[in-house]
């Protein structure tokens, strides 16, 4: 197995690393760390919970330790999509540049635009953001983009949901041509591959296996209810199971506030998290829960993607996602850190039974019924024989195919290699 100190980081890094309790490197880790040290882009696949934040942080604060940000001027951004992710990875940035003299910024809307105003006019080393706010600020010329290193985008195929793919291309538009650019999405499809290549330039692929992502550690179970009887199930539930806290995940945002409600009805203390709440609201529900001042968080996807807050012991799915990753991301906050988790998800309609295959196609395995649900032993519905899972649906997606320009360099055949030897191409800022 490889170890931190076969990665490449400095001692200063690899002591932080230490501190962290990170015993050895994750396989997003082991695999983007050296590559982004060398300088090179990558476009990378793995879900949050698999260690993505570090293995991006990591290198770049090592690739910034020397130098300074001048005034109104950033030296490297990460623009993600939900302003709590941009909150989590700036807490992570703080967190593993304790040792380092290095200053970072955290732009998301919904927060003060004048106290942002005056941390970006003494220059930052990391700019955390949000498209919207980060484009705000840079239209009111209060931060310069020219001088910026290093690009990442986290989680493109939310950003691609989100409609927040012109933005970033604006963005990337003010950025320096050339740069280094650290591209990640949850899956790599051709949609994804065709959005990178505005972005990367040669970039060294890395896939993590979705099935890392979908962690032996979480329990999962489904649990046959009824249009009209699932706020009472999901209640019985909870009383059954020990819930130490849990996500509860509803598809409408309009759902949310019945199920705190039907929750509160019982006895049970929840807090709501969604996209429609104030940026204030949101922080103040995320903090109660955190603080376990409050067991049940009620959240739409958007809210809680990559939420990381440890020793979650369960989720429930009070709707089945429509997508299957958002099955995946959302059983992904229990179950973290080698901690168990169990996620439950309610099933009341053919639809419920549709969505049920997909996801069960998605995770290559059948979801087993929850012996205590009311009709456990009735033989499921035929809509949830699961098709043959895909092993690994990224490995089969199309190449990134070459895309200079008539002015640039032609890139060579293959890019895929693990050094600039393999790859017989020498990137243009080492030119010189
Ligand atoms: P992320 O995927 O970046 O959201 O990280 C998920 C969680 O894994 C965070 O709590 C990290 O602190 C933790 N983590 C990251 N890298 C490691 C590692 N190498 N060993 C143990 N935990 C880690």
């Amino acid at each position: 197995m490889t170890t931190f100190t076969e990665l490449g980081l400095s001692d200063k890094l690899l002591a932080v690393v230490h501190a962290c309790g990170y015993q050895n490197p994750t396989p997003i880790q082991e695999k983007s760390i050296p590559i982004i040290l060398t300088g090179r882009d990558v476009l990378g696949s793995a879900q949050t919970g698999t260690g993505k934040t570090a293995a991006f942080a990591l290198p770049i604060i090592d690739i910034l330790a020397s130098g300074r940000a001048k005034a109104r001027m950033a030296r490297s951004l990460i623009l993600t999509p939900t302003r709590e992710l941009a909150a989590q990875i700036a807490e992570q940035f703080g967190q593993f540049s304790k040792q380092h003299n290095l200053t970072t910024a955290l732009l998301i809307g919904g927060e003060d635009v004048h106290k942002q105003t005056a941390v970006l006019a003494r220059g930052v080393d990391v700019l955390i953001a949000t498209p919207g706010r980060l484009l705000d600020h840079f239209e009111r010329g209060n931060i310069m983009l020219r001088e910026i290193k290093i690009l990442v985008i986290d989680e493109a195929d939310r950003m691609l949901d989100m409609g927040f793919i012109p933005d970033v291309k604006q963005i990337a538009g003010a950025l320096p041509k050339i740069r280094q650019t650290l591209f990640f999405s949850a899956t790599l499809d051709e949609t994804i591959y065709g959005i990178s290549e505005h972005f990367v330039i040669n970039p060294k692929i890395i896939e993590i296996s979705p099935e890392f992502a979908t962690a032996d550690t979480v329990e999962q179970f489904t649990y046959q209810s009824a249009p009209r009887k699932k706020h009472t199930h999901l209640c019985e539930l909870i009383t059954k199971e020990n819930v130490t806290n849990a996500f509860i995940f509803c598809n409408m945002k309009r759902a949310i506030s019945g199920v705190k409600k039907a929750l509160e009805r019982h006895g049970l203390d929840a807090e709501a998290l969604h996209g429609d709440m104030t940026q204030s609201a949101r922080n103040a529900a995320l903090a109660r829960f955190k603080n376990n001042e409050t067991r049940l968080l009620v959240a739409s996807d958007v809210a809680a993607r990559g939420l990381d807050i440890a020793k979650v012991s369960h989720v429930f799915n009070f709707d089945i996602p429509n997508n299957p990753e958002d099955y995946v991301h959302r059983i992904g906050r229990t179950g973290r850190a080698g901690n168990k988790g169990r996620a439950f998800t309610l099933l009341a309609t053919d639809d419920d039974a549709l969505a049920l295959a997909a996801v069960e196609a998605r995770i290559g395995k059948v979801i087993p019924k929850y012996q205590g649900s009311p009709d456990a032993n009735k033989t499921p519905a035929p809509a949830s024989a699961p098709a043959p899972a895909p092993k690994n649906t990224a490995k089969t997606s199309k190449k990134t195919p070459n895309r200079n320009t008539a002015s640039e360099r032609k890139s060579p055949p293959d890019c895929s290699g693990n050094r600039f030897a393999d790859s017989e191409h020498t990137p243009a800022f080492l030119l010189n």
